[in-house]
């Protein structure tokens, strides 16, 4: 039987963050039975280390160059149905379930709801922290319950939704960044329904299919041949898909930028007092989609993505995100928020 955990030292993270950034990290512990994580945390060599758990690294920067810490890779990835009440069914998924497969998994089980979330790259476990979303839907919405590790109450746990506090690209395990390992998640997805085909130019990129009535497949495809259009492929230039958050502002601050500023994007957001703002077209007007300051680059394909055209390094990407964000800070006075997680610094302009 294979060791339930594997330790290694001083290792490169080239190839651990979508980035591509050369960090390197004091050491990475692969799990291959999350049963096992109070003794991988126990070991007298790590017990006083920082730790953290990275997926497959597509929603980092490591801003430094070396993490003085332990990276925990959890590697368990099998996926079962708990139950089905006619209407829907429960899936248990393992942690290092990589996403993507686990939408074909649950589209081969003539299960739905996940179709729109197609190709977002990362782990099953990775999932619920940002609460990743995408044309029109959100995983949170789907997420019956988040199994984990809880470092401060050295104890297992499991989280039913409620517990989880999902919001725009975020959760309670956003806001308490470590203290919990996701160790699997639970899913209940319907069984047949509407697709959701409520995001803007989804239902044209099906019509040009010829999906006419599209199935939860069509959906997928549709949205998998939009993203792979849209998006720069981190397998090609490295990057960690939107880095800002589309923010989120007062209904009267919307109102106030669109009487001053033609064509300013808005739309609805978690209550009627607020609205959301695309992040995406603030960067663009301030002029930066494209820029580049040696291999850090707002890319020329989306204003939202940097990207790393070679050997840009964390704290240059850094410091072109704390730029862009000053910029449209003093053009509209919005706040912009970096999406990734920043190892080692944190994001202050
Ligand atoms: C090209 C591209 C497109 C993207 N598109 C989208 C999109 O449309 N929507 C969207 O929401 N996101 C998107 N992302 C961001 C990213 O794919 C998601 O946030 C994904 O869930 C990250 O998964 P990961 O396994 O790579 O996590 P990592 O990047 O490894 O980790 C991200 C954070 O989650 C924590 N974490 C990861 N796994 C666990 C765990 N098991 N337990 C506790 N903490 C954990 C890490 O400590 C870190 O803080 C995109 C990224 C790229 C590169």
């Amino acid at each position: 039987m294979a060791a339930a955990y594997s330790l290694a030292w001083d290792v490169p993270l080239h190839d651990w963050n979508t980035f591509h950034l050369d960090a390197r990290a004091h050491c990475l512990a692969t799990v291959h039975d999350a049963a096992v994580l109070p003794a991988l945390l126990a070991e007298p060599a790590l017990r006083n280390l920082p730790a953290m758990v990275l997926g497959a690294g597509s929603n980092v920067l490591f801003a430094t160059e070396r993490f003085e810490g332990c990276l925990i890779h959890l590697q368990c990835h099998s996926a079962r149905i708990l139950g089905d009440d006619g209407d829907h069914v429960l899936v248990h998924v393992d942690a290092g379930f990589e996403w993507d497969a686990l939408v074909d998994w649950t589209l081969d089980h003539g299960l739905q709801g996940l179709e729109n979330l197609a190709l977002i790259p990362g782990q099953a476990g990775a999932a619920p922290i940002q609460n990743i979303g995408a044309y029109g839907v959100e995983v949170g919405t789907f997420i019956a319950a988040v199994h984990c590790y809880d470092r401060e109450a050295a104890a297992f746990d499991r989280l039913p939704t409620e517990r989880c506090s999902f919001g725009y690209r975020d959760s309670v395990f956003k806001r308490e960044p470590d203290r919990r390992i996701v160790t699997a998640i639970e899913l209940r997805l319907p069984q047949a329904g509407a697709t959701n085909l409520a995001y803007a130019g989804l239902a044209e990129e099906l019509a040009a299919m010829g999906a006419l009535q599209p199935t939860p497949r069509n959906v997928a495809a549709a949205v998998r041949r939009l993203r792979r259009r849209k998006l720069p492929d981190p397998a090609v230039t490295g990057n960690a898909g939107s880095f800002f958050k589309n923010p989120v502002v007062a209904r009267a601050v919307a109102v106030a930028l669109q009487s001053r500023f033609e064509g300013v994007p808005v739309f609805p957001a978690a209550t009627a007092a607020e609205r959301k703002l695309s992040a995406a077209w603030l960067i663009e007007q301030a002029g930066w989609r494209g820029f580049r300051d040696g291999d850090a680059a707002v890319s020329a394909q989306h204003a939202l993505v940097l990207v790393n055209l070679g050997q840009a390094t964390g704290p240059q990407l850094l410091a072109l995100a704390r730029r862009v964000a000053t910029s449209v800070q003093e053009k509209f006075g919005v706040t912009l928020e970096p999406e990734p997680r920043i190892v080692g610094a944190t994001f202050q302009l």
